[in-house]
């Protein structure tokens, strides 16, 4: 890992979260977490629970139980046990955070203990279930999840879902056992987040909005993020100067002055790398001159809660031209391009063939394996069952995959690599 030792700690609590092995979790029911999950009594009758991957948080009231999240499928039953551990109130109520599949999808298990919550989310949580049902083929194939055994796709319908029984818009105060919960509507790594403040305890739920890393604001193959809606949630979670923050996911974030540092040096990170784009937009930039002009300061490339171990900054500026512009680079060959593999066999004839191609490829890697990256594509692309061309691919794409620290571009080029390898037999 290429990070600072100051950043190693939180580096590692993401890293640590996000091993395949968890990732299973995520999709199915069958797959139980195998270890019980971590609980931290954050305030009183006030816990961190992580089962796996994902954390969740949990109030106790005279009335009941409210709990903000509930895990992946497989983390159900542990998240169950670990509440209980707790806990012998009723569940009154739960909150979603958003509706992705690692916050909401545990909760089958105390409905099938008997458990009848209210579910509250923001409105827009009910219409992305429904994109998700409608792109179920397409999250699978990004998120890699293989179709059951019956042949059926995680969440491709209406009974896959425990959907929320009470939506809001803007905020909503929320009375249970006598105690305010106040939830605030955000925007960040999705347009459906909720973040919950409990007053009397100073204490935030954040959901994916604070995770202990560099937000998530750039994903390169998902729908649209919000950097600057984040920016504006941190600062407002910071003017309630919390003395906790239960996180979405990585380490549990404590402490009044380490809580106003991290959730404003996060809102000024994403505002710098927002800025930067807009000034490039503005001045009519390409898009590439954008992104390969960003300069991230030390301060909060090097900010100890905020190593880009998941997402990166690069990512995020690429994201903020896609919110504000459309999807053409400004490159006037791409506005309508001929066939990829048509371009690289005339860069192969060009290049004396795809042997030459290939070696070149090789040679560069030994030093600018970004560069190698284009010419090993070619040589590929030009002809996919050449074996030299595949193996130079491959290995170029897995050796940019280690290189990298951010898991969203080991991800991605490992995906590249697995397309390569298949492509060929
Ligand atoms: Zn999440």
């Amino acid at each position: 890992m290429a990070f600072p030792e100051n950043q190693q700690k939180a580096a590692r609590a993401a890293f640590g979260l996000f091993n395949p092995a968890q990732g299973v979790h995520i999709f199915s029911r069958e797959h139980s977490a195998e270890q019980e999950p971590i609980v931290v009594e954050v305030a009183p009758r006030t816990w961190f629970i992580q089962p796996g991957m994902v954390n969740v948080g949990l109030f106790e009231t005279d009335e009941g139980l409210v709990m903000v999240d509930a895990g992946c499928a497989g983390d159900g039953p542990s998240l169950l046990r670990a509440v209980r551990s707790v806990s012998d109130r009723p569940l009154h109520t739960v909150i979603y955070t958003h509706g992705h599949s690692d916050h909401c999808f545990g909760l089958w298990a105390f409905l099938e203990a008997g458990e009848r919550p209210e579910i509250v989310a923001h409105e827009n949580v009910v219409a992305h279930f429904r994109r998700y049902i409608k792109t179920a083929g397409l999250n699978g194939h990004i998120n890699g999840q293989r179709p059951g055994p019956d042949g059926r796709r995680w969440a491709e319908q209406e009974s896959d879902f425990d959907w929320p029984t009470r939506t809001y818009r803007e905020t909503l105060e929320l009375t249970v056992g006598g105690e305010p919960f106040v939830l605030r509507h955000g925007k960040g790594e999705t347009d459906d987040a909720t973040w919950v403040w409990a007053p009397e305890r100073r204490v935030i739920a954040a959901g994916d909005l604070l995770t202990g890393y560099f937000p998530n604001a750039g994903n390169p193959r998902k729908v649209q993020r919000f950097a600057e809606e984040w920016a504006d949630a941190a600062e407002e979670m910071a003017a309630l100067r919390p003395l906790a923050v239960i996180t979405g996911h990585g380490d549990l974030a404590v402490g009044e002055e380490e809580l106003q540092d991290e959730l404003t040096t996060l809102a000024r990170y994403l505002r710098h790398i927002v800025d930067h784009t807009l000034r490039g937009l503005n001045a009519g930039l390409m898009h590439d001159e954008i992104v390969d002009s960003l300069e991230i300061p030390a301060e909060f490339r090097n900010h100890p809660r905020l190593p880009a171990v998941y997402d990166q900054p690069e990512f995020v500026c690429r994201n903020v031209i896609r919110r504000y512009s459309g999807w053409w680079d400004g490159y006037p060959a791409n506005l309508l391009p001929a066939p990829y593999a048509a371009r690289a066999r005339e860069i192969a004839a060009l290049a004396g063939g795809i042997g030459a191609l290939v070696d070149r490829a090789r040679e560069l890697a030994e030093t600018d394996l970004a560069l190698a990256g284009h010419l090993a594509e070619w040589a590929f692309w030009a002809d996919r069952a050449d074996p030299d061309a595949q193996a130079a691919y491959v290995d170029i794409l897995e050796r940019r995959a280690k290189q990298q620290p951010g898991l969203m571009a080991q991800v991605g080029l490992r995906w590249s690599r697995r397309y390569a390898e298949q492509a060929a037999r």
